[in-house]
């Protein structure tokens, strides 16, 4: 076992702080690498909030992580001292069930994922994330970066760079698909990235136009502001795929409005409350109201591999362990461009 430093919550209202935790000793599966760079993604606070159900505390979360190999077991084979790497939102899966073995490791039927922090490895040990100094995982449940992406950039590839490449490769964006994206944050500004290198036709429909600059300039062709009734008129029938990376209830009956015959929207930003579905809009088209969810081991590895042949990163805000409390606050208020990212060189000591 070894100590290493994080930064963990141990109720829902105090502050995160400093602790030490240890990692399990390498087994002969194991990689055990140094943290360079974990980003903050939204699931994080609401863990460590308990708005998603009362978490085991002390909680350190981080599932978007990025470092170097320091050590492996006496059997792997895939990875080797030195090499960057990275753990997105889940640390283990039950390895038998049907979804399991076709790489849907995060639809596992079995024990079910085992999130990277707030549940229990398969030591019966509870696990922790990436605000820490270094963390122990089984190389199955490890990808590899590519050396042309910066550490610090690939780690929030591991969950919102994926969350919205799955949605997108699974209803085949490419040339002449129309794919709009509502709001324009971590999860949106990834997806408007990803969907126009991938070739599609990209609109962001954000709340105001105030990041339209922005937006245009990470690839969408159009943007329109939601607060407008104007867009919903205009935009009636338009899109095969939209994708909802907002995690506040809206009108979805509008939004399917805005769909072709066949279209689907799917949602992937996680409101806390129920929303109305209104039949007629989804019957009316053929029109399909679906989920997604991150992405397996091996499509997570394609994301990596795409977007460094694609120079595909996420924007991005380095920031001190110690000031991961007040970017909570900031991510709360919509106030980051666009993932923040900590540099755990401090808790490495
Ligand atoms: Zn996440
Ligand atoms: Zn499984």
């Amino acid at each position: 076992m070894s100590t290493v430093y994080a930064y963990a919550a141990n109720s829902a209202t105090e502050p995160l702080a400093k602790t030490t935790i240890t990692r399990r000793e390498v087994g002969p599966h194991d990689v055990a690498f140094d943290i360079h760079f974990a980003g903050i993604c939204h699931s994080d606070i609401h863990t460590v909030k308990g708005e998603w159900g009362t978490p085991n505390y002390p909680v350190v979360a981080g599932h978007e992580i990025a470092g170097v190999v320091t050590e492996v077991g006496a059997e792997v084979t895939k990875y080797k001292v030195g090499d960057h790497v990275g753990v997105g939102c889940f640390v283990d899966s039950c390895r038998e069930c049907d979804n399991c073995k076709a790489g849907l490791e995060q639809y596992c039927t079995g024990s079910g994922m085992i999130g990277t922090y707030n549940a229990t490895g398969r030591d019966g040990t509870p696990t922790y994330g990436g605000y820490s100094g270094a963390i122990v995982v089984d190389e199955n449940y490890v990808l590899r970066i590519p050396d042309s992406i910066p550490l610090d950039k690939a780690a929030p590839l591991l969950c919102a760079g994926v969350t919205l490449f799955s949605p997108l490769r699974h209803w085949n964006a490419g040339p002449g698909k129309k794919i709009a994206v509502i709001g324009l944050g971590g999860l949106g500004h990834m997806g408007v990235k990803l969907a126009h290198a991938m070739g599609a036709h990209v609109t962001v429909l954000s709340q105001s136009l105030k990041k339209m600059e922005d937006g245009l300039r990470l690839g969408a062709d159009e943007y329109y502001a939601t607060s407008d009734p104007d867009t919903f008129r205009k935009l009636r029938g338009n899109f095969d795929l939209i994708l909802n990376t907002v995690s506040a209830n809206l009108d979805l009956g509008a939004y399917l409005g805005l769909l072709a015959v066949d279209g689907t929207l799917v949602e992937l930003g996680m409101p806390e409350h129920a929303m109305e579905v209104p039949p007629f809009p989804l019957a009316g088209m053929r029109r399909s109201l679906s989920g997604s969810m991150i992405g397996g081991i091996p499509e997570t590895q394609e994301m990596l591999d795409f977007c460094a042949e694609h120079d595909v990163t996420p924007e991005i805000e380095i920031i001190q362990p110690d000031y991961i409390n007040e970017a909570y606050e900031r991510v709360l208020a919509s106030d980051v461009r666009y993932r923040f990212v900590i540099d755990t060189a401090s808790l490495r000591g």
